[in-house]
């Protein structure tokens, strides 16, 4: 399809481009699945699509209503694109410390911005949306961080898309987790075709699924404080610890090497793919996630 009526339609449908310039071993490849090709530029446009279409259906978001979520930046932006055209007010919750450039863009879609302090993490970003749930009249909070259509989305486009990129010659899908929504479906829709399918999960230095404690890191969109319940932990084939030091050469190699412009959650997810690589049999096709573009991050210097 090339004629589209509208911003909605070209959600999905992304690149997989196979890397040549890392060296892997004989016989296996990995292909990254360019997720900023979406039109709010990440994985998070599919959610946004998903969890607006979800609220309306269901009369939980009605036109003239107000859509009220917790958000680091990209969902805010995908919900704001989809929010586009509907007639709905947008109010987003926002810790401080994240990227400049995703505050601009949902502004830019017509959401109100909320920041909340960033010593409370995301934690304070959800006790505000919560509190403006119940003040504001038609006020509907889909939260990522419990709704099960946060995986359901990624089930329903990301998974099936890949499954058919490759005819069904995928062995490993490695993917970064913050909410865990796009991990979660996408291992799902590809256990469900083939249980062989080895799913590994990534988070940075200070996250929590390797029996760490939650602390600060560079690498921003993914990295977990708590676990949220749709996450199915029985997915996590292999988990990759990755720290933002290895997250963001990788980012700047992949630009260098493969003209990639791939934002930190990106390198970190690339560094744990290679990793992978090197324990991977000749055959093995290796599917990593790639969520956004450095362009996003350019005012936090990440090419210096
Ligand atoms: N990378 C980036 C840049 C993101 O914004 C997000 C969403 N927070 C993710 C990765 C992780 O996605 P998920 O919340 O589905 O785990």
């Amino acid at each position: 399809m090339t004629l589209y009526q509208n911003v909605h339609e070209l959600v999905g449908r992304t690149p997989l481009v196979a890397l040549h310039a890392f060296p892997l071993p004989a016989g296996v490849q990995v292909y990254a699945k360019c997720e900023y090709f979406n039109p709010g530029g990440s994985v998070k446009d599919r959610l946004g699509e998903k969890l607006i279409r979800q609220a309306m259906a269901s009369g939980k978001l009605k036109p003239g209503g107000t859509l009220i979520e917790p958000t680091a930046g990209n969902t805010g932006i995908g919900l704001a694109l989809a929010a586009v055209g509907k007639g709905i007010h947008v109010i987003f919750c926002v810790p401080e410390k994240f990227s400049m450039e995703k505050q601009i863009l949902m502004r830019a879609l017509g959401a109100q911005v909320v920041n909340t302090p960033t010593d409370q993490g995301m934690a304070g970003a959800v006790a505000k949306a919560r509190q403006l749930e119940r003040e504001i009249k038609g006020g509907y909070c889909p939260n990522q961080f419990a709704n099960p259509d946060n995986p359901n989305a990624y089930f329903e486009t990301l998974g099936p898309e890949i499954w058919e990129d490759l005819n069904g010659k995928v062995d490993v899908l490695v993917a970064g987790a913050g909410t865990g929504g796009t991990f979660t479906g996408t291992a799902e829709y590809l256990k469900k075709k083939n249980p062989n399918v080895k799913t590994v999960v990534v988070e940075p230095v200070g996250s929590i699924l390797n029996g760490g404690k939650p602390a600060s890191h560079r690498t921003e969109g993914i990295g977990m404080e708590f676990i949220p319940s749709f996450v199915k932990t029985k997915y996590f084939d292999a988990i990759y610890t990755i720290s933002d030091q290895d997250a963001f050469r990788r980012l700047k190699e992949a630009a260098e090497k493969e003209g990639l412009l791939i934002g930190s959650s990106s390198g970190s997810a690339l560094h744990a793919a290679l990793l992978e690589s090197e324990k991977s049999a000749p055959g093995t096709n290796i599917v990593v996630i790639f969520p956004d573009s450095s362009e996003r991050y350019l005012s936090e210097h990440i090419y210096d």
